[in-house]
């Protein structure tokens, strides 16, 4: 029987664990946390149609709800945009360590293992091939290794060159988030529940307060690190336009970080897939990645069910990526562009789309599902969000950035399509290269 390892029990690991066990693989996810201490003392919110897309029935009725609609807030805060998101489309929030005990609970019903408290420090590597992961209890061996330790992982960031996975994050590609819920300092009724701050204090990034009905929760993401008297200043900032937002801290309060950026160019080598945000599956305006890895589970697993040979090898594992861009990557990777756009706008440039219609509250409904621009600009083509923006924006320098993006998300667009549908290793590099140097051209 083939052995399959799994590199953290990030969502879609545990996910592609539960369906090869399923398919009858011998697989084993090596976690660095204590099985009930996985994930954060907070929600999060998905599309819930990622669980049936991954095989896996929905949570008991009453560890989910149904998402607010979000009100964002440009930088001058004089246009509030509210989302209508349609009931069908309405996505679940569910507490972080709830939507893991319900993965781990059906991939352990399907016959994968799971060791907890188990450090992962790296690939073990033979020539170019990952044969297997060194941990603090030693070195594990298997056919494949499937890696799903986040951001930072140690498997990724440990291959070498001949892999050709390149690990490096890149600047303004990261988002360093401090997110807390407080108690609610006051009982009254709000009517815009789940409020989105765009550049507040003109500042780069977001921050979000959110009402429920025990706590206020606090998030500020920015592109630069900070710290926690940053964070309690701003927190206090955001008390003044939101007097809801207690002073006593109730869950959460840690700084972590999210890749908002192009998914990863080469996902795949010999013995390798990574998967989830070590990836960098994200949405990457807003950070969401639990349905894409949920999604990516799938394909990886139908990727690896057609290798009946088990060779793992990046030539088979290819086909992971080729589909997966084509779902999901490829949409993403012109979303990075947008992403990018906010870091050269100016606060006033952002209140210009926000007050001059040029976003609208249609705009803005963006969700966890949205997967390419014309998604968000409301079923337009880029045809017609070209028109819009040209109509629209009376602002001549802040035009020339703005058909400076749209031109970069054409090529972003045409660069992804040329992916080679086949593997071989000078077609697959000279890909990576145009991908990467076009991804980089600057704005
Ligand atoms: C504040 C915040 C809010 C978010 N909100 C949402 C949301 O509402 N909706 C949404 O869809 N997404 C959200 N995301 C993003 C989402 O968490 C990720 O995109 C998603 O979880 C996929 O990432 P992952 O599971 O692959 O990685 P991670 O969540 O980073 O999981 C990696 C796993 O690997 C383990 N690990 C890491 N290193 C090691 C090691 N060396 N050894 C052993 N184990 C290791 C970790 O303990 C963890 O269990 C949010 C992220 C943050 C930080």
């Amino acid at each position: 029987m083939q052995k399959i390892i799994v590199a953290g029990g990030g969502h879609g690991g545990i996910a592609a664990a539960s369906l090869l066990a399923k398919r009858g693989y011998d697989v084993t996810v090596y976690e660095r946390h204590a099985r009930d201490n996985m994930g954060y003392d907070w929600t999060d919110i998905f599309a819930p149609g990622a669980l049936a897309a991954a095989e896996l029935p929905m949570p008991p009725a009453d560890k989910y709800e149904y998402k607010e609609n979000m009100t964002f807030y440009g930088p001058g805060m004089h246009t509030a945009l509210r989302q209508d998101i349609p009931q069908d489309k309405l996505e679940i929030k569910m507490e972080r360590r709830d939507i893991y005990a319900h993965l781990i609970a059906c991939a352990e019903e399907n016959g994968a293992k799971f060791v907890f408290d188990c450090e992962v420090l790296g690939p073990v590597t033979l020539g170019n091939r990952v044969v297997g992961i060194r941990t603090a209890a030693g070195d594990v061996y298997g056919d494949l290794i499937i890696d799903a330790c986040g951001i930072d992982s140690p498997v990724k960031n440990g291959l070498p060159a001949v892999c050709g996975v390149n690990a490096a994050v890149g600047k303004n590609n990261q988002f360093y988030v401090y997110r807390a819920f407080y108690d609610r300092a006051s009982a009254d009724e709000v009517a815009d529940k789940y409020k989105v701050y765009m550049f507040s204090e003109g500042k780069l990034g977001i921050g979000w307060v959110a009402t429920e009905e025990a706590h206020a929760d606090l998030l500020i993401g920015r592109f630069e690190p900070f710290d926690q008297a940053e964070a309690d200043r701003t927190a206090d900032y955001y008390r003044q336009l939101n007097p809801v937002l207690g002073r006593e801290l109730k869950r959460g309060g840690q700084f972590v970080k999210i890749p908002v950026r192009q998914p990863l160019s080469k996902m795949v080598c010999d013995g390798y897939a990574a998967i989830g945000d070590a990836a960098y599956m994200t949405v990457p305006i807003i950070g969401s990645g639990i349905a894409n890895s949920l999604k990516a589970a799938k394909i990886l697993c139908e990727t690896v069910v057609k290798d009946a040979a088990g060779a793992f090898s990046a030539d088979t594992l290819w086909d992971y990526q080729v589909r997966y861009y084509k779902a999901l990557g490829a949409g993403f990777a012109v979303l990075a562009c947008v992403k990018e756009a906010l870091t050269v706008f100016t606060p006033a440039e952002l209140d210009y789309l926000f007050d001059n219609g040029v976003l609208t509250a249609k705009d803005m409904s963006i969700d966890a599902d949205t997967t390419d621009l014309t998604k968000i600009f409301s079923g337009s083509d880029l045809n017609d969000i070209k028109t819009k923006l040209s109509g629209v924006v009376k602002d001549r320098v802040l035009l020339k950035k703005m058909l400076s993006v749209g031109k970069k998300i054409a090529a972003v667009a045409s660069v992804t399509a040329a992916m080679p549908k086949r593997y071989s290793k000078a077609a697959v590099d000279r890909w990576v290269a145009s991908y990467e140097k076009t991804i980089g051209l600057p704005l």
